[in-house]
């Protein structure tokens, strides 16, 4: 195998030595890792072309990959496959700056993009997820991740326009407005829509090597504000409110072990002191001129007094740059993308979690529920949640971070995650970024209908079943 992929890629872009492989074998997760076979580094849609028509060959997997960090083993390859690690192609190929789009490769990151438009001066914005600068836009638009957009626009995948595509027999395509020779790639609509059969389906249905991305105008005056409650239905009654009114930007609900370790706690009680908020908000709200930002905070406090006049207690919103006075560790919240090292640099190496979207008029039930469980189970219960798409769904996301290295807590971890998932379907929320075991015990419960086509998805666009095997598998 080696021989020919140099043929293709050249020494220096394959790796097949024993000592070299180890990096590439696992992830931040619980879940069991595997060697590939080898790695190698494409730099052009050609080469994956040529790589997936060798793999076809030899019988051999591919596992696209960038930063690896989608927490759900989503990224390690099958038994005698190939990574192919895409960090290298990381062209911006086009930014429109009048449509609001950039035409960009896998490996181009969220930093990335954040600095092209910072430094060519536009006026626009991508969605940061909180996950680390390093990360790939094009990964996480095709696991439909969320992001601080994702309050008004939704999940990521809903954001793109385009996509250039290799297939599993090396043929190639476009989907969108662009598939038609001479238009641009303003939109998904009207054509039917092809960028479906790659998003969610984790690099098992074509390896996807441009990307059309919808970005947004920034407006001048940002302002983030920190708002603590004490029950969780206080809490997302307020959510619920400010999304009807579409003032703000982007919420985000973090319970109180989540609030703590970003304030540098690193081990945060598992209860609450009863006298202690449950809950930390975070509101990001945007305005042109200062009357309409002072308009929006008067309507966040009327909502706020509303809540308390049913019996709730708030705190007083506090902006974020007076908590950094307070606490210079919430200086990593104060600008995105942002590195969260209590979740990657803890020391234990491990992270973890059930991250789920379902409907907001659930979420108080829900993550009270599964934070009993997750004390039960021996952890602190660090929740992230956000509305998203001006409040039709939401995230929950219930976190751990743990010590890899320690098989008891690596047992502890696979038990939590068995029992949240059981609880968060009950309660009618539905996993995002699948990981293989979770997707196992889903599958009985998706429509044998849907399955089916999902399979017959597959068969189409992957005939020979050599893209990331294992995912989406059914
Ligand atoms: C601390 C932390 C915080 C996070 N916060 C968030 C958050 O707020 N929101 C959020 O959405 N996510 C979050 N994540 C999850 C994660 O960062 C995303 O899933 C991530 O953006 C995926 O990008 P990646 O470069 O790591 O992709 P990888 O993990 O390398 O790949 C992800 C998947 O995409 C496939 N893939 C990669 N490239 C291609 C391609 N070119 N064609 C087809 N398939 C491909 C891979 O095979 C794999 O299945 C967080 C992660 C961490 C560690």
């Amino acid at each position: 195998m080696r021989s020919k992929l140099v043929e293709i890629f050249g020494a220096e872009r394959v790796l097949t030595e024993p000592d070299e492989l180890h990096e590439f074998h696992d992830d931040y997760t619980e879940l069991d890792g595997q060697e590939p076979a080898a790695v190698v580094f494409p730099t052009t849609t050609e080469e994956i072309v040529a790589l997936v028509k060798l793999a076809g060959e030899l019988g051999a997997s591919i596992t696209p990959r960038v930063a690896n960090t989608n927490v759900g083993g989503l990224a390690v390859a099958a038994a005698g496959g190939i990574i192919a690690d895409l960090t290298r192609m990381n062209r911006i190929i086009e930014v429109d700056a009048d449509e609001m789009f950039a035409i960009i490769e896998p490996g181009v990151t969220q930093q990335q993009l954040k600095d092209y438009l910072v430094d060519h001066d536009l006026p626009l914005t991508l969605g940061y997820s909180l996950a680390p600068p390093h990360v790939s836009v094009l990964a996480n638009s095709l696991l439909d991740g969320l992001t601080n957009r994702s309050l008004k626009y939704g999940s990521m995948s809903q954001w793109i326009s385009g996509l250039e595509v290799v297939l599993g027999d090396g043929s190639t395509l476009l989907t969108g407005s662009w598939s038609i020779r001479g238009i641009g790639p303003f939109a998904r609509a009207p054509m039917p829509d092809l960028t479906g059969m790659f998003t969610s389906f984790q690099g098992t249905t074509g390896i996807v090597t441009k990307l059309v991305f919808q970005l947004w105008p920034k407006h001048p005056i940002e302002q983030r504000l920190f708002i603590l409650g004490y029950t969780a239905q206080g809490v997302f009654k307020v959510v619920q409110k400010l999304c009807r009114l579409e003032i703000c930007e982007d919420i985000g609900g973090l319970s109180w072990p989540s609030g703590k370790m970003m304030m540098g706690v690193q081990h945060p009680n598992p209860v609450p002191d009863p006298d202690e908020p449950k809950w930390f908000l975070y509101v990001d709200l945007a305005a042109e001129r200062d009357e309409e930002l002072a308009y929006k905070v008067g309507l966040l406090n009327e909502v706020l007094d509303e809540q308390r006049a049913a019996g709730e207690r708030f705190e007083e919103p506090l902006d974020i740059n007076m908590l950094i006075k307070v606490n210079p560790a919430m200086g990593a919240f104060a600008e995105f993308p942002t590195e969260l090292e209590f979740l990657t640099d803890h020391g234990g190496g491990g992270l973890s979690w059930m991250g789920t979207y379902g409907p907001l008029s659930r979420f108080a039930a829900t993550s009270d529920v599964c934070c009993e469980l997750m004390v039960k189970h021996g952890f602190a219960p660090a929740i992230v949640s956000r509305p998203m798409r001006g409040g039709h769904f939401g995230v929950l996301r219930f976190l751990v971070t743990f010590d890899k290295s320690s098989p008891e807590e690596v047992e502890k971890v696979r038990a939590v995650m068995r029992d949240l998932l059981e609880a968060v379907t009950e309660a009618g929320f539905a996993m995002y970024k699948t990981p293989a075991w979770a997707l196992d015990w889903l599958k009985d419960r998706i429509d044998p209908g849907a399955l089916e086509m999902i399979r017959r998805v597959k068969a189409l666009t992957d005939p020979k079943g050599i893209l990331n095997p294992g995912k989406w598998d059914l």
